[in-house]
């Protein structure tokens, strides 16, 4: 929604564009975020742990080199001026990360003294750095900051610690930092952070479906930004642009001002919508639900007037935490969720961790991987560790007798797996039954996410198993491309609308309407009202999206046809060329 364009200062604007991942403009102060760590547990371990305790620290060491080569690989791209001053210090990390002392001496702490890594980390670290100071030399004792941060870089990875500095925030701040994980980003209360900026993320990284949600203008990918900008000056973050000026002159900022009361202008037009259909012109019926990641979000799906759930990430509950929570805890959240849904319908997708979405309570039963996005993640870690999925079942059921509920397994591949599901949950029910526990009746309907490119092509045959399928087109696009959705240096690469996964959708879509089960389309372009007409001419008439979103999607839906939305969807499924399919688009949507 680009109202207009802000003048340009006459004297040196200091901005720097990465991707714009959560529309909105947000004047404030830079909050930067230190990496620091500030206590680690340290506990003896077995001896048989000792080797895998190892493993685990060179995992660590692994993911933090991966993150400052990516790092350095995109400092490249960056003015000289940027460069000389970053590039030797991701060097000097990058040097340590490889250095013996400090890997080797970690190593040693933990097989000599039988102590787990972070404690071992710790301890190598302090000697270092004490090390480094005993020499009484300035230069050395300031290159002791530098092994605290690459400390505490593998502490970060070890411990999967949120920066918890949240709770400190002043409100209109402007969280900075290297990279925000999806459970970092959980933290953040939206009445205190106008919005952020990292260095690290893609535009469909679970950190950027969690800030449309929460409506905090966000712009990810600005390789500069934790080394150029300091704690405490002005900030605006264009989340339309994708773009952070620093230090904005009087003018600019005036400019920003205007351009967020237009878009908070444009809301209240909206915000009429709230009780009216998703209608087209020609009388078709598009069902919009809202895709909750926090239970606050059902105050932004109330208001944007969504019809129910379409889909309730359950990894929220898993963030943020030691420790796995009980089925009683996990009812306890789904039910408050339910209850505040007032008899509209909940979606409740079991766990999917795994890949980008760890959960600090899961640890160890997630083994490393080389490739995270391919490993024991959702449904996979679900069947191979029944009793998290019987337990979460069994929260879903009790939850269910107080609204009504539907249950969605999340990277579905296989009928045998849907079947597998199918028998877990015929147990639950019935032991529930049988002890007299109180839960949904009847058994709540079973959906399957297509979002394996091998899922879409056999949708059929999935159809005749399930109740209905929601289609995850943001896995679905990553995996039939290739392309990692979280990785900025990929991200003009990754495209929803590439011929290949148009064809998925589509087939998933027939394969449910021939199989007579209700199809719905939950991933980020369902909330991009630029596809609407798009899913509608292919047939899709449920749409799941971001509270937030909803009313710019229902405003689109009620100005199309759908007899010549589907006449567009026919041509543009007869391209094959990227290009022409967003020009074809494009054009019927500027004819709205
Ligand atoms: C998807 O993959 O499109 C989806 C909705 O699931 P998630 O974004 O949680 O992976
Ligand atoms: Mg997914």
């Amino acid at each position: 929604m680009k109202t207009e364009t802000p003048r340009r200062a006459s004297g040196g604007l200091v901005a720097f564009d990465g991707i714009g991942v959560s529309a909105g403009i947000a004047v404030g102060t830079a909050y930067v975020l230190e990496s620091g760590i500030a206590q680690v547990p340290e506990f003896t371990i077995a001896p048989d742990a000792v080797e895998p305790e190892i493993e685990r620290f060179r995992a660590a060491i692994g993911k933090a080199r991966r993150q400052i080569r990516k790092l350095r690989r995109k400092a490249e791209a960056l003015p000289d001026s940027v460069l000389e001053e970053l590039g030797p210090l991701l060097d000097a990390h990058g040097a340590m990360l490889e250095s013996s002392r400090l890997a080797g001496g970690v190593e040693a702490a933990i097989r000599t003294r039988s102590i787990n890594a972070e404690a071992a980390v710790q301890a190598v670290v302090g000697d270092l750095v004490r090390g480094l100071e005993a020499v009484g030399d300035a230069y050395l004792a300031s290159r002791g900051q530098d092994v605290r941060e690459v400390g505490d870089r593998i502490l970060r990875h070890l411990t999967a610690t949120p920066y918890h500095a949240f709770s400190v925030l002043p409100p209109g701040s402007i969280v900075v930092a290297e990279e925000l994980s999806p459970a970092d980003t959980a933290l953040m209360d939206p009445s205190m952070v106008a919005g952020f900026a990292t260095a690290l993320g893609g535009a469909d990284s679970h950190t950027a479906i969690m800030a449309r949600s929460m409506g905090i203008p966000a712009v990810l990918g600005v390789t500069a930004v934790a080394t150029r900008v300091r704690s405490g000056v002005q900030l605006i973050v264009d989340g339309e642009a994708g773009r952070i000026i620093v230090d904005p002159d009087p003018a600019t900022l005036a400019d920003y001002r205007r351009m967020a009361e237009a878009r908070k202008r444009l809301g209240r037009q909206l915000e009429r919508l709230r009780t009216l259909p998703a209608t087209t012109t020609d009388g078709v019926r598009v069902a919009l639900l809202a895709n909750v990641e926090l239970p606050r979000d059902t105050d932004t799906a109330h208001h944007g007037g969504a019809e129910g759930v379409g889909l309730l990430r359950t990894e929220f509950q898993f963030m943020n935490r030691p420790d796995l929570p009980s089925e009683d805890e996990q009812y306890a959240t789904l039910r408050q969720i339910v209850e505040s849904m007032r008899g509209a319908p909940v979606t409740i997708r079991t766990l999917d961790v795994g890949g980008e979405k760890l959960a600090t309570a899961l640890g160890e039963r997630i083994a490393v991987s080389a490739n995270p996005a391919l490993g024991l993640r959702a449904i996979r870690l679900a069947l191979k560790e029944p009793k998290l999925l019987e337990t979460q079942l069994a929260a879903i059921l009790r939850a269910g007798a107080h609204g009504p509920v539907r249950i969605l397994l999340p990277m579905i591949s296989s009928v045998g797996q849907v079947r597998a599901v199918r028998t877990i949950l015929a147990r639950v029910v019935a032991r529930l039954r049988r002890r007299k526990v109180r839960i949904a009746s009847p058994v709540p309907a079973l959906g399957i996410m297509i979002e394996v490119p091998g899922a879409a092509l056999t949708a059929d045959a999935l159809a005749r198993e399930c109740d209905f399928l929601a289609l995850g087109t943001n896995d679905l696009t990553m995996y039939t491309l290739a392309i990692d959705r979280g990785d900025e240096q990929v991200a003009d690469l990754y495209n929803p609308l590439h011929p290949a996964v148009l064809r998925l959708i589509q087939f998933t879509v027939e394969a449910a309407l021939r199989n007579g089960i209700p199809v719905s389309v939950c991933g980020e372009i369902a909330g991009d009202p630029r596809y609407a007409p798009l899913l509608v001419g292919l047939g899709v008439r449920e749409l799941s999206m971001a509270g937030t979103a909803l009313p710019r999607v229902k405003q689109r839906i009620r100005r199309l046809a759908a007899g010549p939305a589907t006449q567009r969807a026919r041509a543009i499924m007869d391209q094959a060329d990227e290009a022409r399919i967003a020009a074809l688009l494009d054009d019927f949507n500027e004819g709205l």
